[in-house]
């Protein structure tokens, strides 16, 4: 099967009938065999019920329904474990994508080597409180991730090589920051096509203004995870051991100074009337803490399954 096409889709009814006849369209007139995967997320309304009957008149429609809505991260990822297709298509099912894209989508993944290829809706459709937040955090996810030439990390549109959806494990919020997910995996050809938006034609958006905090939080999650998942010691063993250095020389500096200004007859303070002496008690007390937290850390560490989980491109043998 060429394409594999997966939709998340939270509430969009109205939306699915004109993009299933759109997709439909596209790719017939490039003779592609494919799918559509509809994933529905626990929608409250007739979504589900529209997607039956797609699914009768079009036997290339499938379709998966949660009891509840997850989030589109596991609308996702449940599709990406589903797609079938040599290459993986996701796009929104609120019209803001526009199907025509595909035939180039999959071009790049087929004839330039791509292994994954992300929409940039340069000029958007959208609120300013959307587009202005949304420059500083791709500009953020460029610098952590160190994928320079992404301008749009949350693009719907986005396609992939097969093997890639395959290997990569989408949860939480984790869909703003898929072309990371994919380079922490090895996978570090990525590229990027300009792709036309359009502005939202039924219903409304599913995120609200906390995607920004919840976007952030997560990048650090994943900048975490992915420089000291397996080992954790290496990140709060240092800052631990930092601190706990200073405080003990601070703690030194202080105790000697008295011993000596005693000895020497000199005007002495007790010890806890000097500043450096708390300093000295709250670095020690961090330190030993984050000491600790690197230790359980490691405990943890060496139960995870994920701990010898590595990706093999290719192997040579003669058994
Ligand atoms: N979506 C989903 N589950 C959710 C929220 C959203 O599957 O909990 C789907 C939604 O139906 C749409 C896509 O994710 O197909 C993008 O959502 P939306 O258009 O609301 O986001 P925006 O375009 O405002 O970023
Ligand atoms: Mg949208």
């Amino acid at each position: 099967m060429d394409i594999s096409v997966v939709v998340p889709l939270y509430n969009e009814a109205e939306s699915l009938p004109e993009l299933e006849a759109w997709i439909r369209r596209v790719m017939e007139e490039n003779g592609f065999s494919y799918e559509i995967i509809f994933v529905n997320d626990g929608s409250t309304d007739d979504s589900w019920h529209v997607i039956r009957r797609l699914s009768e008149s079009n036997p290339a429609v499938r379709g998966v329904s949660f009891r509840r809505n997850y989030g589109k991260s596991p609308a996702l990822n449940t599709g990406f474990l589903r797609a079938k297709g040599d290459v993986v298509i996701t796009m929104d099912a609120d019209l803001q994508d526009s199907p025509d894209e595909i035939p180039a989508l999959r071009s790049m993944i087929v004839d330039e080597g791509f292994d994954l290829v992300s929409g940039w809706k340069k000029k958007r459709y959208d609120p300013l409180s959307k587009t202005i937040p949304t420059k500083l955090f791709n500009a953020t996810a460029r610098r952590v991730s160190g994928i320079r030439n992404l301008h749009d990390f949350n693009c719907g549109l986005k396609a992939y090589r097969n093997k890639v959806v395959k290997h990569i494990e989408v949860y939480g919020d984790m869909h703003r920051y898929i072309p990371y997910l994919a380079k922490n995996a090895g996978f570090n050809r990525i590229g990027e096509k300009v792709v036309q938006h359009r502005a939202r034609k039924y219903g409304s958006t599913k995120f609200g203004l906390d995607r920004f905090v919840n976007g952030y939080l997560d990048l650090a999650t994943l900048w975490f995870t992915n420089k000291f998942g397996i080992k954790p010691m290496h990140f709060f063993g240092l800052l631990g051991s930092l601190m706990f250095i200073l405080g003990l020389i601070a703690i030194i500096v202080v105790g000697a100074t008295k011993i000596y200004n005693m000895t020497h007859g000199l005007h002495y303070i007790l010890v806890t009337d000097s500043p450096y002496f708390y300093i000295s008690l709250v670095l020690m007390i961090l330190g030993t803490q984050l000491f600790l937290t690197g230790f359980l850390g490691e405990l943890i560490v060496r139960n995870s399954p994920g701990r010898n989980h590595y990706e093999i491109e290719e192997e040579i043998s003669h058994e």
